[in-house]
């Protein structure tokens, strides 16, 4: 069975990066029949919050992503701990004494001659004698995993194809601090071994990440998942901006976006496929498919959000808004208004548009006259479904008016606006009396 997981740490509020990244992973999942993880990253005691955990399940929630099950490495420790003796146990763990600022300068003086700052392994070669020293000294290590120099790193990235790392031109990757804490890399093999993950689809910033922990997987004698690397996300501008970071659930509601705008401008861009405004997630889960994402950067774009969420808004029929709409508005009046929408919100301006009142306008003399004839045949006329097609054909005849002059001041007299829906659908939601009393101009 396929699982995926998404695995944010409950440092901050997820931002349109994460969601897509999420996104996938759940797409891949729901194609598969599969399951997909929440996994909460907080091994980061300080800035881990227990009000992001309950904001990024609420964000999951109202995008839709419901997830099959739920682990917080917070609560694993003993996992981590039992995969670090055995590590340690086949010599795969090594104890490292230099401080942040010995490492900085072998760094610098590693790129001062040219060469990639890759860790040169001098905890390996320390005396027991010169341990000691350093345990005296009051001095605890930190903690490196070994790699495997003779095993050349590889796979075969869903996305990126064949993937190819010499291990000796990677630095020993550090996976536990000195004060016993953890870094990111064998928590997370250790939780992809043991929740049966399959499938890893991330940023391509842990390209190399990958490829360390594909020798931990290795070397804990397990499986390792497949792995899909996806090109970041970009701004409009193109790059990722500070914006984007800070771009999520919270901004998108606010802004009356749809989780389907968001899922059908996410689940798309940066692939070859079309970007299409679905208001149903199921052809976005069929579509979904690895061999279609492209190596270029997917760019974001909010007006193009936007304009997708209209389109969808326009597609939504009455019974999944009716909660979100102004009491009193059914499914004439959704179905009236909604081609004019480009936020379900709006509906509300629209719906105070049709019970009033409605915003005052000034007319001339002979428009006030035109609107008093209007307002008497209003009056009169048989009030149907298609009452202003007869209304304004009828006027037209009597009045010898067309175009603009036929039409304009009534709607403006009307809503008290210049556009807005048809006023054909728009009639009898104000209705008779109403109509009447705005059309009459008479003191
Ligand atoms: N917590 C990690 C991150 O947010 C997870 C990366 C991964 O998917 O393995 O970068």
């Amino acid at each position: 069975m396929t699982i995926t997981r998404f695995a944010p740490s409950p440092t901050g509020r997820l931002h349109v990066g994460n969601i897509r990244t999420a996104l996938h992973n759940w797409l891949w999942a729901r194609k598969q029949g599969g399951q997909f993880l929440l996994r909460l990253d907080d091994t980061d005691k300080e800035r881990s919050k227990e009000e992001y955990v309950d904001a990024i399940r609420a964000d999951l929630a109202w995008l839709g992503m419901d997830i099959d099950g739920e682990a917080r490495q917070s609560a694993r420790f003993d996992r981590y701990e039992a995969a670090f003796e055995t590590l340690s146990a086949a010599g795969r763990i090594y104890p490292a004494y230099e401080t942040a600022q010995e490492l900085e300068l072998k760094r610098k003086i590693l790129l001062g001659r040219g060469k990639p700052p890759i860790y040169d392994r001098a905890a390996l070669a320390l005396s027991d004698q010169e341990i000691a020293d350093f345990e005296a000294e009051g001095r605890t290590p930190h903690w490196r995993f070994k790699l495997d120099h003779d095993v050349p790193i590889e796979w075969n990235d869903l996305i990126r194809g064949r993937q190819h790392f010499d291990p000796a031109l990677l630095s020993d990757p550090v996976i536990r601090r000195a004060d016993g804490s953890w870094l990111y890399m064998l928590p997370s093999a250790v939780d992809d071994a043991e929740m049966g993950v399959t499938h890893v689809v991330r940023g391509e910033d842990h390209v190399t990440n990958t490829g360390l922990q594909l020798q931990m997987f290795d070397a804990m004698g397990v499986r390792s998942p497949a792995f899909a690397h996806e090109a970041l996300l970009v701004g409009s501008e193109g790059k990722l901006s500070k914006r984007l970071g800070s771009l999520g659930v919270e901004a998108f509601r606010e802004d009356g976006i749809e989780p389907m705008a968001v899922l059908s401008l996410l689940g798309r861009i940066g692939t070859s496929d079309p970007v299409e405004p679905f208001a149903e997630v199921a052809p976005l889960i069929e579509g979904f498919d690895f061999t279609r994402f492209g190596r270029a950067p997917a760019r974001f774009d909010a007006e193009e959000l936007a304009t997708l969420n209209a389109k969808i808004v326009h597609q939504l029929d009455f019974d999944s808004v009716a909660d979100r709409l102004p009491g009193g508005m059914a499914a004439d009046g959704w179905d009236a208004i909604r081609p004019n929408l480009s936020t379900v919100v709006e509906a509300r301006d629209w719906w105070h548009v049709v019970q009033g009142p409605v915003d005052d306008v000034v007319f001339d003399s002979e428009t006030t006259a035109y609107l008093d004839q209007a307002a008497a045949m209003a009056a009169d006329i048989a009030w149907t479904d298609t009452v202003w097609k007869e209304l304004t054909t009828t006027l037209k005849a009597e009045t010898g008016r067309k175009g603009k002059p036929l039409f304009l001041p009534l709607r403006q007299a009307l809503t008290g606006r210049d556009h807005g829906p048809e006023m054909a659908a728009l009639l009898p939601l104000i209705g008779k009396e109403r109509t009447v009393a705005r059309l009459s101009r008479q003191a």
